[in-house]
C-alpha cells in the first residue's frame, strides 16, 4: 500500500494508483517509455514530487502512431456499427461517473484545483462530454443532392473519420481537455495518439486504464506522457497523422501548424484568449458583481475565456469594483484538498512565475491594485492572491496579453455610443469568449453580434455545455470543440456520383 505522504487527505485508493509505476497506453499494453526515461510530477500546493511518469520521445510517438494507424486501416473501430460504437462511449461515461471522486481527487493533488469544484463540475463535464458524443455516433449522415447541370444521376455524400489523430492537450482541465478531443473523435470513427500535459498527467493515465475496461479496442486509443518538445513535437510533424487537434497558447499553436505542413494534416487550434466582461448601467449589480468575479477568478483564471478584461460604465464602475475586490479578497488560498479552500495554487512553478511577473509589470507601469497584489502570504506552493487591477491603459501588457491567471483589469466606460464599447472589446488578437451585463435585450443582442468571438455569455459567463460549440475567432484558433460542430473536425465529406443511364 502507497504512503499518503503525498497528502494526507488523499484517500488510499487515489495514493495507491498516483504511486504506482505509470505506464502509457500503447496499442492497447501499458507500456514505459522505449529509453526507460521518466520524468517528475509535482504537487502545486507544495512543490514536492508526487510521483514519475514515462517520457515519450520520437520512438515511443512513432510506435503509437502505428498502432493508431492499423487500428484505422484494419481494426473494428471505424467499421464497427455506429450503435456499437456509442453504447462503448457510453460505458466509459459510466466508469468515470462510478470513479467521481477519485478523478477529482487525482485532478485537485496534480492541477491544484480544488477538490469540490472538479467534484462537481470537471468531472460531470467530462461524463457528459462521452454520452452526449456516444448519442451522435448514430445521426451521422450524408445527404443526398440534386444537381442542377442535368443529366441523370443519383448523388449523395458519406461522412467519413478522418483517419489517425493527433491530440494534444494543456493543464488547466486535464480530464475535461481530454474528453473533449477523446469523445467527438471515438464517435467519428478515428483512432487517436493523445498527448497530455506534462505538468498533470494523471488523471489521463487512470482514465487509458477505464477506455481499456470499457472496450474501446486496442490501437484505438493510445495516451502519452511526455514534454512538449520530446513528445508533441514529432506527434503534430509525423506523416502517418491524418489531422491534429491542439489546445493551448498560441505560440505553440503557430508551432503546430508549421510541424503539420510536411503532409499537409488537417489542423485544429484551440488557443488563448484575452476575454471582456462588459457591465451595462441597467445590470442587475449583484449578479455582474459575483458573474465577473467569477469570470475571472473560476480555475484561478486559468481558463482561455477568462473574463480578464472588465470594462464597467463610468456610472457604476466603483460599485462593480469594490464588490468584486471584496469577493477577490475574501477567497480562501488553501491546498486543493482541504475542505476550506476555495481557491488552489497555480499549476507550476514556471505559470506562478510568469503570472506575479505580469502583475509587477502592471504595477510599474501605473495601474493600481484595487485588490490582492503580486504576494500571497502562503508560504508554500505556487498561490497567487486574486487581483484587480485599475487605472490601466489600453496598450498595457496587463490589458493586451494572456495572463492565465486571477488577474483581471477593470476599465471604465462612458460612451453612450454601443459601437465604441464595442470596438475596445474587440481590440485585441483574439477572440475567443466574452459577456454582456445588462437587463436591456436590444442592447445584449447587439453587443453578442459586434463581438468577434467564438461565444458570448449574457448574463453569465464561463457556461460550458456539451452541446454548445466553443472556440476562437482571430488567433483563439480555428474550428470548434464541441456541440454538433466538433464532427466537423473528425469528418471527411465524400461525393459519391452515379450515372443512371444504362
Ligand atoms: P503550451 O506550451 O501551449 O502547452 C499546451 C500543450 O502543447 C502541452 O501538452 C505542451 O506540452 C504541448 N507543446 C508544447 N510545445 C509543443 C511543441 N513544440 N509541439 C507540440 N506540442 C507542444 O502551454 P503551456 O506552456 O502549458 O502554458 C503557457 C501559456 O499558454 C499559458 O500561460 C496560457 O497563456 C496558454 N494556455 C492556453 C490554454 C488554452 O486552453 N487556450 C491552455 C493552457 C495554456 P508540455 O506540457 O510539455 O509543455
Ligand atoms: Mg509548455
Amino acid at each position: 500500500m502507497a504512503t499518503l505522504s503525498i497528502d494526507p487527505r488523499v484517500s488510499v485508493r487515489t495514493a495507491d494508483f498516483v504511486t504506482t509505476d505509470h505506464r502509457m497506453l500503447i496499442d492497447g499494453r501499458f507500456v514505459a517509455a522505449a529509453s526507460g526515461k521518466r520524468f517528475p510530477v509535482y504537487n502545486p500546493a507544495n512543490g514536492e514530487v508526487i510521483t514519475q511518469v514515462p517520457e515519450a520521445e520520437a520512438e515511443d510517438v512513432n510506435r503509437a502512431v502505428m498502432a493508431a494507424r492499423r487500428a484505422f486501416d484494419e481494426g473494428p473501430w471505424p467499421r464497427m456499427t455506429p450503435s456499437e460504437r456509442g453504447r462503448i462511449l457510453w460505458k466509459l461515461a459510466d466508469l468515470i461517473e462510478q470513479h467521481t471522486d477519485e478523478f477529482a481527487e487525482l485532478e485537485s493533488l496534480d492541477n491544484g484545483k480544488p477538490f469540490s469544484v472538479a467534484r462537481v463540475g470537471d468531472v460531470p463535464l467530462t461524463v457528459d462530454m462521452f454520452r452526449y458524443m456516444g448519442g451522435w455516433t448514430t445521426k451521422i449522415t450524408g445527404k443526398t443532392l440534386p444537381m442542377g447541370m442535368g443529366g441523370e444521376y443519383h448523388s449523395y455524400t458519406l461522412r467519413e473519420p478522418v483517419g489517425v489523430v493527433a491530440q494534444i492537450i494543456p493543464w488547466n482541465f486535464p480530464l475535461l481537455m481530454a474528453a473533449w478531443k477523446l469523445a467527438p473523435a471515438l464517435a467519428c470513427g478515428c483512432t487517436i495518439v493523445l498527448k497530455l500535459a506534462e505538468q498533470t498527467p494523471l488523471s489521463g493515465l487512470r482514465l487509458a486504464q477505464l477506455i481499456v475496461e470499457a472496450g474501446i479496442p486496442e490501437g484505438v486509443v493510445n495516451i502519452l506522457t511526455g514534454y512538449g518538445e520530446g513528445a508533441g513535437a514529432p506527434l503534430a510533424a509525423h506523416d502517418q497523422v491524418d489531422k491534429v487537434a491542439f489546445t493551448g497558447s498560441t505560440e505553440v499553436g503557430k508551432l503546430i501548424l508549421q510541424a503539420a505542413a510536411g503532409n499537409l494534416k488537417k489542423v485544429t487550434l484551440e488557443l488563448g484568449g484575452k476575454s471582456p466582461a462588459i457591465v451595462f448601467p441597467d445590470a442587475n449589480i449583484d449578479l455582474a458583481v459575483s458573474g465577473t468575479a467569477s469570470a475571472i477568478f473560476f480555475n484561478h483564471g486559468q481558463c482561455c475565456c477568462a473574463g480578464s478584461r472588465l470594462y464597467v460604465h463610468e456610472k457604476v464602475f466603483d460599485r462593480v469594483v469594490e464588490g468584486v475586490s471584496s469577493i477577490a479578497s475574501e477567497i480562501k488560498l488553501a491546498p486543493g484538498l482541504d475542505p476550506a479552500c476555495q481557491m488552489g495554487p497555480l499549476v507550476s512553478d514556471e505559470q506562478y512565475r510568469r503570472v506575479v511577473g505580469y502583475i509587477e509589470s502592471g504595477i510599474a507601469e501605473g495601474a493600481r491594485v484595487a485588490a490582492g497584489g503580486p504576494v500571497s502570504g502562503v508560504e508554500r506552493g505556487y498561490f497567487v492572491r486574486p487581483t484587480v487591477l485599475t487605472n490601466t491603459n489600453p496598450r498595457m501588457k496587463v490589458v493586451q496579453e494572456e495572463i492565465f491567471g486571477p488577474v483581471v483589469c477593470a476599465v471604465p466606460f462612458g460612451d453612450k455610443d454601443v459601437d465604441a464599447i464595442i470596438r475596445r472589446a474587440n481590440d485585441t488578437i483574439y477572440g475567443l469568449a466574452a459577456s454582456v451585463w445588462t437587463q436591456n435585450l436590444t442592447m445584449a443582442h447587439k453587443v453578442a453580434r459586434g463581438i468577434r468571438a467564438g461565444t458570448v455569455w449574457i448574463n453569465c459567463h464561463n457556461v460550458f455545455d456539451a452541446a454548445l460549440p466553443f472556440g476562437g475567432y482571430k488567433q483563439s484558433g480555428w474550428g470548434r470543440e464541441k456541440g454538433e460542430e466538433v464532427l466537423n473536425n473528425y469528418l471527411e465529406t465524400k461525393a459519391v456520383c452515379l450515372s443512371l443511364q444504362s
